[in-house]
């Protein structure tokens, strides 16, 4: 049986355990940033596997920065406890390791100076987040990317992603599985919670990171695998609207969405509508790396159990 656990006020303890009080800086004002660290389940070896952990924890010490929040803990302590509490919590199924920190003096007053930080940890069984194999239909939303003038997106901020909710609610209502929101230059930015990548006369292209999107672990991991597996051209440029429609082939990255073909932008087919030849290899190979199925890539893993065993499982 799982025992989810959570890091919470310095200690390891049952989640149900974890509780913030009403005043909360961090409740009041979104003054928090954090990740989202995924645990893949290998039925066959009966072992979880992190993914990019050190990456993950890197990122939200970035976030963490820009919002001038002090971090009371190293990189290296910090992984170990991501492993530690997925570990703890003993799920045998897809995870989703969620790090936070925190602005948790109990005080009303809008600042990011003079005020405590903390950090924590929760771990919640976590499958598909969109459908990996029909793939998803987008809209364009009408909310514009959140610009690195008003609050940097390249930080996962928690109260920035008011900004996401309104694209991917706008999306849902409207029919769509997901929104893809442009920036203030009505250049393609992101997805609601994924990078964006398509595929033009054999190139893939993704937005620089000055078009606002959220600087992607699965996008790099993504970029990596079509360059030395299918031996791709990768370029980062401003990406127009409409390119989204003539496209070869258009997929989004994350680390909830994994790699998911997009089929249709705008109610108009990409390609002939049905996920692309790349995105579907691409697919593949990603998914056989992140369960620790390729030698090459296992350096991007963490196996959470100790003694796991190799042989398949009944
Ligand atoms: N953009 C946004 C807005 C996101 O929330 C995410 C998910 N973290 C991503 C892109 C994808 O980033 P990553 O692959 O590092 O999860």
């Amino acid at each position: 049986m799982p025992t989810p656990t959570a890091f919470f006020e310095g200690q390891f303890v049952p989640l149900e355990q974890a509780k913030i009080g009403v005043m909360t800086h961090a409740f009041n004002y979104g003054t928090a940033v954090f990740e989202g660290v995924r645990g893949n389940w290998n039925a066959d070896e009966g072992q979880l596997y992190l993914f990019k952990v050190r990456e993950h924890v890197q990122r939200i010490r970035q976030s963490a920065k820009i919002m001038r929040m002090a971090v009371h803990y190293t990189e290296d302590e910090m992984v170990e406890m991501v492993n530690r509490v997925a570990e703890m919590s003993g799920y045998q199924e897809d995870v989703y390791v969620r790090p936070m920190v925190y602005k948790s003096s109990e005080l009303v007053g809008v600042r990011l100076h003079d005020l405590d930080d903390d950090f924590l940890l929760f771990v919640t069984p976590f499958g598909a987040y969109l459908d990996i194999e029909a793939g998803a239909r987008c809209m364009t939303s009408s909310w514009r990317r959140v610009s690195d003038t008003a609050i940097p997106a390249r930080a996962k901020v928690n109260g920035l992603y008011v900004n996401n909710a309104m694209a991917k609610t706008e999306a849902q209502q409207n029919g769509f599985d997901e929104a893809i929101m442009l920036n203030e230059d009505g250049h393609v930015s992101e997805g609601s919670g994924e990078n964006i990548v398509i595929l033009r006369r054999g190139t893939l292209i993704s937005p620089p990171p000055q078009d606002n999107i959220l600087e992607g672990i699965t996008l790099d991991t993504a970029l990596e695998i079509a360059q030395q597996e299918l031996g791709l051209p990768v370029e980062r440029r401003t990406i127009d609207r409409s390119e989204l429609y003539i496209a070869d082939e258009v997929f989004m990255t994350g680390t909830a969405a994994h790699l998911t073909p997009v089929v249709e932008v705008d109610r108009v087919p990409v390609g002939d509508g049905r996920p692309g030849p790349v995105s579907v290899q691409l697919q593949r190979t990603y998914f056989q790396a992140i369960t620790g199925r390729l030698p090459q890539y296992r350096e991007w893993l963490t196996p959470v159990y100790q003694g796991a065993t190799v042989a398949a499982q009944p």
